[in-house]
């Protein structure tokens, strides 16, 4: 059956009226910078103090991009006759951001919180060897990394702070028996 003339036309301006009123989603980068949700992977963040050089990190990445170099120092005993310790100090720290595949897993293995998604991505280069942060570009990351979202209202109290808050508690009933006038001039 041969098409009614203008059906064509009829249709196209149908859909650009359908189209027309729609919300748009068209992102205006980077006009606009888009509003990414808090957990976005965007590049990785290394909170220096954390880190004990365990090398879980290193070993678990399947691309094999994260470079640490260390070394051991002796830390000498504190009490007379005890044992003299080693602990490893950090010399290098570095992700090629060339090979990673933003899998997370080296966030998800480090036992002591040394590593944070930052939603941070505009750090595109010319020269893919400026793709391998450095210990320094990775602190400087920490500074984007979004704060952890609050506890739920009823939910426990964290123990580090019912430690914290027992402590002060205790100090502040010494403080209170150690100056008995204290209390009343107040
Ligand atoms: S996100 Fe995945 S690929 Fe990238 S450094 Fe971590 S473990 Fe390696
Ligand atoms: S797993 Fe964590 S603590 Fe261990 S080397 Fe990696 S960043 Fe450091």
């Amino acid at each position: 059956m041969a098409p009614v003339p203008g059906s064509g036309l009829a249709k196209g301006l149908a859909v650009t009226l359908r189209t027309m009123t729609r919300k748009t989603v068209t992102e205006q980068y980077p006009d606009a910078q888009p509003e990414l949700p808090p957990r976005t992977r965007g590049v990785i963040g290394l909170f220096e103090e954390n880190c004990t050089v365990c090398m879980l990190c290193a070993r678990e990445c399947p691309d094999w991009c994260i470079y640490i170099d260390s070394h051991k120092e002796t830390v000498p005993a504190t009490t007379p006759g005890g044992r003299d310790r080693s602990r490893n100090v950090l010399d290098r720290f570095a992700i090629d951001f060339s090979l990673c595949m933003y899998c997370g897993i080296c966030i998800e293995v480090c036992p002591f919180d040394a590593l944070f998604w930052s939603p941070e991505f505009e750090y595109a280069e010319t020269d893919i060897r400026d793709l391998t942060h450095e210990r320094d570009k990775l602190r400087e990351w920490m500074w984007t990394v979004p704060a952890p979202p609050a506890l739920d209202p009823g939910a426990e109290e964290p123990k580090e702070v019912a430690a914290a808050r027992k402590a002060a508690d205790k100090l502040a009933a010494q403080q209170r028996a150690d100056q008995p006038g204290q209390e009343d001039r107040t």
